[in-house]
């Protein structure tokens, strides 16, 4: 009897080891171990003076405004004037072109011109400073001020920096008679905070007509977060390679309104209330293989607990989904969201309104589409008898995603981490828009990406009230700048 136990409970010992390893191995298949990245000498730039370029931009207040009317063209001229000024050898050696009103194009031909070009994208607009908050501002939202070490300001993240010091990474190139091999493109945008369609859509048109196919884009996107994944210590670079698209549904219930006092059992607003709640209680449903690449970019850096999980779906997808949706950012990366942003409906407190609507807002993930969910929610809604209609002038598919095996890529990832030391690299969906996706059809390394350690409560400030970067944190996106040029700018990129 008691033979026949022990060989049971070796049996369970034996079944529960390999289930142990088998974790244990697809864990490590998973993500394997992160190789060493040779090192490299930085190159060796002027901080102060390159902080002195970022803050002469932001005293040019080149506000956006969606009444184009209203925009401030004098401020772009001054913009302009600023740059040239500052950076005269780049004025000097690239090609520029004033497009479509203050749109700007530099071409940097490269030594091989038949080369696919590499792209870099920035937008000279900022959004205004909220006036209710202006007394926040430690100082004032134009000033440009360098206090201390930082240089405070309106656009000092978003993104005159990333503007200014791709523009300053070529003006030290040059003045170290660089040649790249591959031409290198600039675009700066004059209307990315108001869509982008009188900026980068139309540069990214000119572009297209030309026949240009580039090796690889970068735009503004993701940072080095520490602290904003959850269970993720390490700092982790978070390049967007893809974007999420956009769709606004106006859901309306029309039917017989009347008096309240003689109310029907089920009023317009009642049904418009059950709808939205249907809507929000089945959210369109999630994928859990979208987040997948961002913890295998994190490698080693990840927690075991979550590269485990990951790596053996099969056992740990429930537990995992839990882990995922308990935060609505990590929830947003996996699905496509589903928003109420709007509602509208009655006009006296006597009165059933015949006629009453809301706007629900979805934010597409990849693999969904505008029409998968008119779709989908008209299924959810078909009982219900609400009008469905499309809201708001511009919807977008989520746009494609980048690969992360490329040689870009690889170029890439290298760069942040010769540049910024012991960071992770991973993939992210963008949950907002950006202006990198009109070059969904002119590369298929589109990149979205600010190269900067973004420290706590600096990503609140971007549209918010004490703007600000610090002069070590600029210093740093120049030299990573003049190290991508160079990487990606060669004509070979087999190492
Ligand atoms: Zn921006």
């Amino acid at each position: 009897m008691l033979d026949t136990l022990l060989i049971v409970l070796a049996g369970v010992l034996v079944v529960f080891g390999l289930l142990i390893l088998l974790l244990i191995l697809r864990t490590r298949a998973f993500s394997g171990k992160t190789p060493a990245i040779p090192q490299v000498e930085l190159p060796s730039i002027d901080a102060e003076r390159a902080a002195e370029h970022l803050a002469n931009t932001i005293r040019c207040e080149t506000l956006s405004n969606p009444d184009v009317a209203k925009i401030n063209l004098a401020a772009f001229d001054q913009l302009h004037q600023t740059l040239e000024t500052d950076f005269p050898l780049l004025h000097r050696h690239l090609r520029k072109e004033v497009y479509e009103g203050h749109n700007l194009i530099y071409h940097w031909e490269g030594s091989e011109p038949e080369m696919a070009p590499i792209l870099f994208m920035a937008h000279q607009d900022v959004v205004p400073a909220d006036p209710s908050s202006l007394d926040r501002w430690t100082h004032p939202p134009f000033s440009g001020a360098i206090v201390d070490g930082v240089v405070w300001g309106r656009g000092t993240l978003d993104c005159k920096s990333q503007l200014v010091g791709v523009m300053e990474a070529v003006e030290n190139l040059l003045q170290q008679d660089y040649q790249p091999e591959r031409t290198i493109i600039l675009a700066f945008g004059q209307d990315e905070e108001i869509g982008g369609l009188r900026g980068q859509k139309l540069m990214a048109e000119h572009f297209q007509q030309q026949g240009i196919q580039f090796a690889a884009v970068i735009d503004e996107g993701g940072a080095i977060l520490t602290g904003q994944i959850p269970g993720v210590a390490a700092p982790v670079a978070l390049v967007g390679n893809c974007e999420k698209g956009y769709l606004s549904l106006q859901i309306k219930a029309v039917g017989s309104g009347g008096h309240s006092s003689m109310p029907p059992k089920v009023t317009q607003i009642g049904r418009l209330a059950r709808g939205i709640v249907r809507l929000e209680t089945n959210p369109v449903p999630a994928e859990m293989e979208r987040i997948i690449p961002m913890f295998k970019g994190m490698g080693d850096k990840a927690p075991f607990l979550y590269r485990m999980a990951f790596a053996n779906l099969w056992l740990f997808k429930g537990f995992l989904m839990k882990k995922i949706e308990a935060s609505p950012k990590m929830s947003a990366i996996i699905r496509t969201t589903t928003a109420p942003t709007i509602i509208n409906g009655g006009v006296k407190d006597n009165v059933l309104p015949s006629e009453v609507s809301a706007v629900v807002n979805f934010r597409l993930a990849s693999g969904d589409s505008i029409a998968s969910v008119i779709e989908y929610v008209k299924f959810l809604l078909r009982d219900l008898d609400l009008e469905v209609s499309v809201a708001g002038d511009h919807p977008g598919e989520a746009s494609p995603v980048s690969s992360m095996k490329s040689p870009a890529f690889h170029r890439l990832d290298t760069c942040i981490k010769q540049v910024f030391g012991d960071v992770a690299v991973a993939p992210f969906i963008m949950l907002g828009a950006t202006d990198a996706r009109y070059y969904a059809g002119l590369s298929e390394n589109v990149y979205r990406f600010a190269p900067l350690h973004m420290q706590e409560g600096q990503m609140d400030s971007v549209h918010n009230f004490n703007e600000h970067i610090t002069v070590e944190q600029f210093a740093g996106m120049v030299q990573f700048f003049i190290h991508l040029i160079q990487s990606w700018s060669r004509a070979s990129w087999v190492d």
